[in-house]
């Protein structure tokens, strides 16, 4: 195996092959926080890609509630038993060693190809799903956790911050369009490859042969055998959309299907500059901004060791152990960032979902104190300033104030506008 560096673990790891990036890497944000779990997005990906024979379980955005809900059922409980085997007890960071270049210090254990190398078998550990597990893709649905740790307990008051006694939370899922992905380690007819242009990565239909090492060993998974084809799919990040040949942008980068259509406005999509194998450094790229300044969105388990590229805002009701264990170290300054959010930190989060084309770049306007107020005992001042975001080309796409306008329908129009 060959040694590559994982920015999110802190340190060089062991990948199938050697270390290679694309110019630009697919990025999206999704905050936890502001999900209504409306499905909106799981039926926009689905009418638009897996909506034929064979693809009927096929969901490649799915919503699922924690800490119960999985599709495949209890993928991610089964991976972490998996690794705890391996390395009982080991799994853990050291969060000394915090810089910007690793912000959430170092990962002392094992990812899912380390793991692997220990028995020098295959390139990732993982398991293929039973045919029972890929149904019912939203079981547990709105199932809260209570103080005795069973499924539908309720606590008198549980609904107190900064910790919910009774809680659940949405997560969002798409393929994480990897650094280093397990689908890709795992293909024996290398028939898995991350584009140069946006990182994003695709199953090449014609040389897959349906050995299904990707649905094993992609450690959310994310990679899907169709039977009627007899070869896998996956999320496929809407490239058509990325590249900009869908119409309605007329030539311009566009958003995938499950962000343009979210209606809580919770996801955010992008694409950052590569650099020397680094993300370059780009300060008024929103996805930037939230990831690497501020570091107010966090990986879906980074310990896999696959540098997953979909970040999320942790929601900030859920028990910090179980955040930490799914988002790693950086769980509490996120939730920190977020609960006591900075001007630029409140202006940034309008620019969710405003237009459908990709923004590149914002700049803030400042506006007149709007607010002044306590926020968890402390002092609070709200701004009404303005987020610009600019397009591929420069161009203005959208323009918002953080104070957003009130309008009040008149009594001859209360059921039409
Ligand atoms: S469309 Fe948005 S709000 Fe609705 S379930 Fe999907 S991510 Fe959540
Ligand atoms: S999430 Fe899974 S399918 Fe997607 S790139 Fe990563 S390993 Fe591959």
């Amino acid at each position: 195996m060959a040694k590559v560096h994982n920015w999110h673990l802190g340190r060089e790891m062991q990948y199938r092959f050697d270390e290679a990036h694309p110019q630009r890497q697919f990025v999206a944000v999704f905050n936890t926080n502001r999900c209504i779990a409306c499905q909106t997005c799981t039926l926009a990906c689905k009418s638009t890609w897996t909506f034929s024979r064979g693809q009927e379980y096929m969901w490649w955005n799915n919503v699922e509630t924690k800490p119960y809900g999985g599709y495949p059922h209890h993928w991610d409980v089964k991976l972490l038993h998996l690794l705890d085997q391996v390395n009982h007890g080991g799994q853990y960071w050291d969060v000394s060693q915090q810089t910007d270049e690793q912000p959430y210090g170092v990962f002392k254990g094992m990812t899912i190809f380390e793991a692997a190398a220990r028995d020098g078998k295959e390139n990732a550990i993982g398991y293929l799903p039973t045919e029972e597990e890929w149904n019912s893709p939203n079981l547990y649905e709105d199932t809260p956790r209570g103080p005795a740790g069973k499924p539908n307990e309720y606590h008198p008051g549980g609904a107190e911050l900064p910790v919910h006694k009774t809680w659940f939370f949405y997560l969002q899922r798409i393929c994480n369009h990897c650094t280093y992905p397990g689908c890709l380690a795992a293909c024996p007819r290398n028939a898995i490859y991350k584009r140069p242009e946006d990182g994003i990565v695709l199953i090449d239909q014609e040389r897959c042969r349906g050995y299904r090492k990707c649905v094993e060993q992609c450690p959310y998974k994310k990679s899907m055998y169709r039977p009627t084809t007899q070869v896998s799919e996956k999320c496929v990040g809407c490239y058509p959309r990325v590249e900009g040949t869908d119409p309605l942008t007329e030539g311009l980068p566009m958003e995938t299907r499950c962000v343009a259509t979210c209606v809580g406005k919770i996801r955010m999509q992008g694409l950052v500059e590569i650099e020397n194998g680094a993300w370059a450094e780009d300060r008024q790229n929103p996805l930037y901004y939230l990831v690497r300044v501020e570091k107010v969105a966090l990986p879906l388990y980074p310990q896999f060791g696959t540098e997953p590229n979909i970040y999320y805002i942790p929601p900030r009701w859920a028990p910090r152990q179980y955040l930490q264990q799914m988002f790693g170290p950086g769980v509490e300054h996120a939730i920190e960032r977020y609960t006591n959010p900075s001007r630029e930190l409140l202006a940034v989060l309008q620019l969710f979902r405003a237009t459908q084309q990709i923004i590149f770049r914002y700049e803030i306007e400042e506006g007149e104190k709007i607010l002044e107020t306590e926020v968890n005992g402390r002092p609070f001042e709200m701004y009404n300033d303005t987020v610009i975001g600019f397009n591929s080309q420069g161009d203005e796409i959208v323009r918002l104030s953080v104070a957003e306008p009130f309008h009040v329908r008149p009594d001859q129009y209360q059921n039409s506008i």
